[in-house]
């Protein structure tokens, strides 16, 4: 264990970690990193995982996820943050200084901003790995623009919110969206039924399952079945969206910090204070609603802002 206690410890590194370790950095707070390794998918969050992003500010040309999140990291690296490559699987938030305990380091920190983000749930069907960023996805927002998706038919699983709105997106892109869902009516909100019904290029496919993804080297179509019927069939579609939930990457915090009942931290309004004094959220890991990589670093950057006045109140910066 580290002896000296830790003014700010972050835990995550995707847009919000880095945002707020940047600012936490620049005033003068030396903030340590917890990247991340395993859970979440990798250091750098979700968008490590997609390809083109064209709707972070400041890049008209668009840049790549992985690319972004370097450039995130560099600028957080440059003005002094210590960082570990480690996963959090333990805290202890009861008694101040607060205890974090990664893979092989353990921490105390006076003040702790959390951003380990959400998950994106996948079904694991036979041919995703293989096709994963070449058709499939589970952001339609971050994937929808790319040029092979233009004029083809399209498909999005899944029948919340995040469904409707992510067939709704891609609606401006495809010649037709299939949404398909495993029952026969939507769990989305009424306003958002509404909206998909109302679409002309949504097709609803009710009581479906996604069996498979077919191509070789991108998605040339969807295996479905009708479980109802058992009808087996194949779609010629261009991409697979899957919008079936996300999981908000909590798991350490269970017992110690506020939750709603799918695990996303509850945080104050109009802050970005948890239910304990000192502990901060920042990102998708209590924002279910944007979940964007510019709301996430804006989150991260107030996140740091209430940490540095709360520290100068204790009279510790
Ligand atoms: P939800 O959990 O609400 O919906 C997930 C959907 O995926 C459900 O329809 C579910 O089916 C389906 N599903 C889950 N697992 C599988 C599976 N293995 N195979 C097939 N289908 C599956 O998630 P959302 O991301 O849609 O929404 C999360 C939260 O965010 C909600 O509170 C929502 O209201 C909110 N939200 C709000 C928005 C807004 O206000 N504009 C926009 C987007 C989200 P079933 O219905 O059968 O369980």
């Amino acid at each position: 264990m580290t002896d000296d206690v830790k003014k700010v410890a972050i835990i995550g590194s995707g847009p919000a970690g880095h945002t707020a370790a940047l600012y936490a950095a620049r005033a003068n707070l030396q903030p340590f990193m917890y990247e991340g390794y395993v859970v979440g998918g990798s250091a750098g969050g979700q968008l490590t995982t997609t390809t083109d992003v064209e709707n972070y500010p400041g890049f008209p040309e668009g840049i790549s996820g992985p690319e972004l999140m370097q450039l995130f990291r560099t600028q957080a690296a440059r003005f002094g943050t210590e960082m570990v490559g480690e996963d959090v699987h333990e805290v202890d938030f009861s008694k101040r200084p607060f205890t974090i305990k990664g893979d092989k380091t353990e921490v105390k920190a006076h003040s702790v901003i959390i951003s380990t983000g959400a998950t994106a749930k996948r079904m694991h069907v036979p041919s995703e790995e293989k096709l994963w960023n070449q058709g499939m996805s589970a952001c339609a927002v971050c994937d929808g623009a790319l040029p092979f998706f233009k004029n083809q038919p399209l498909m999005v699983i899944g029948g919340g919110d995040t469904a409707v709105e992510e067939a709704t997106f891609l609606t401006k892109f495809g010649s037709i969206v299939y949404l398909v869902h495993r029952r026969d009516e939507l769990r989305a909100s009424k306003i958002m039924q509404k909206r998909a019904f109302d679409n002309e290029k949504i097709s609803m496919v009710w009581n479906t399952v996604l069996e498979d993804a077919v191509g070789d080297q991108f998605v040339t179509g969807a295996r479905i079945k009708n479980i109802k019927t058992d009808e087996v069939k194949e779609l010629e579609v261009a991409g697979i969206f899957y919008a079936i939930g996300h999981t908000p990457n909590t798991q350490p915090f269970k017992g110690q910090l506020d939750m709603d009942g799918t695990g996303y931290l509850i945080i104050k309004p109009g802050t970005q204070e948890t239910n304990v004094e000192g502990v901060f959220a920042a990102g998708d890991v209590h924002d279910y609603k944007y979940r964007q990589a510019v709301t996430a670093a804006g989150a991260g950057c107030a996140a740091a802002l209430e940490a540095e006045r709360w520290l100068g109140e204790q009279g510790i910066a």
